[in-house]
């Protein structure tokens, strides 16, 4: 199209403990990067007083040349970008992080949730390349999931598909953070199998487990088993991906896990499509929810252009 200029992309990746943030050129380079600890305890206004800070030291100085893609942690409406809530953000219910980011730096802002984007990340640049039906899955302090199926982000009615952590294994296990009981993510998380274990966090139960505690031990094992069958029973079969990729701290607990896991796999699902479905680690590390901002900004279309009559 005549007149029409790329925007460069300022990706950021909103967590819980720190805010990322890299500049993309509209080819998909990499430029300047930055971080900052999230002011989580402070409250949404300033955090997004961070992230404008971010935008700042990475992007373009010029608004008019950059759009702003942000990942989020938690429920968002990737339509209005109003975040729900998020576990690890105090006080983000019904915060519209969109309108609120694009007032203070006068760019395009999109917003998704953080395992979306990873998918997507995965799909185009990482271990889901080539595969038209792919699912993300990330095991860290929670669990979530994205979908990419016929080559398309999935996102639901809503915008709320994905929530793989919230799928019941046991009814009558223990209580999960959204009000249920034995959610997946109340068994399998990081943050679920210290709790199980009794120690300050997953990487103290792995090196426990790794040093001979029986009990620990078990507890990965347990973890990684339930994980197994939720990705068999309710990915594998429901959907008949032709890959998972796998990603999140949890993981670094090393083959025992995903030994378990991947018996768990064929206790839960249909040996066709199981044989068929590729079970990978994920390549983009830190980057993934980042690569995938960008690529959400690039899917979006006239948001990466200079809007038509401006
Ligand atoms: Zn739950």
């Amino acid at each position: 199209m005549v007149g029409e200029v790329r925007r460069e992309v300022v990706a950021l990746d909103l967590g819980g403990t720190w805010i990322r943030a890299a500049r993309f050129s509209p080819t998909g380079k990499i430029g300047k990067r930055a971080r900052d600890r999230t002011a989580a305890h402070l409250g949404p206004a300033a955090v997004v007083e961070q992230i404008r800070d971010l935008v700042e030291t990475v992007g373009p100085a010029d608004p008019g040349a950059r759009v702003v893609a942000i990942g989020v942690p938690g429920p968002v409406d990737p339509f209005t970008g109003v975040v729900e809530g998020a576990p690890n953000l105090p006080g983000w219910g019904a915060f519209p992080l969109k309108d609120r980011v694009e007032a203070e730096v006068g760019s395009p802002c999109l917003v998704d949730h953080d395992a979306t984007l990873a998918a997507l990340g995965e799909h185009r640049q990482g271990a889901g390349r080539g595969f038209r039906n792919f699912v993300y899955v990330t095991v860290s302090t929670g669990i979530g999931a994205g979908l990419c199926l016929d080559g398309k982000l999935f996102r639901g009615g809503q915008g709320k598909a994905g929530e793989f952590g919230h799928i019941v294994v046991d009814p009558d296990g223990p209580p999960c953070h959204c009000g249920n009981r034995g959610c997946l993510e109340a068994l399998s998380s990081g943050t679920a199998i210290a709790a199980l274990a009794g120690l300050p966090s997953a990487a103290a139960v792995s090196r426990a487990a790794q040093e001979g505690d029986e009990e620990a031990a078990k507890v990965l094992a347990q973890a990684a088993w339930h994980l197994g069958v939720a990705v068999g029973g309710s990915l594998i079969n429901l959907l008949n991906p032709d890959a998972i990729a796998f990603g999140g701290g949890v993981f670094a607990a090393g083959p025992a896990f995903w030994d378990q896991m991947t018996a768990g796999v064929a206790h839960g699902s249909f040996r066709a499509p199981r044989e068929h479905c590729r079970l990978l680690r994920a390549e983009l590390g830190e980057d993934q929810g980042l690569v995938g901002a960008f690529e959400l900004a690039m899917d979006a279309g006239p948001v990466g252009t200079t809007p038509a009559g401006v």
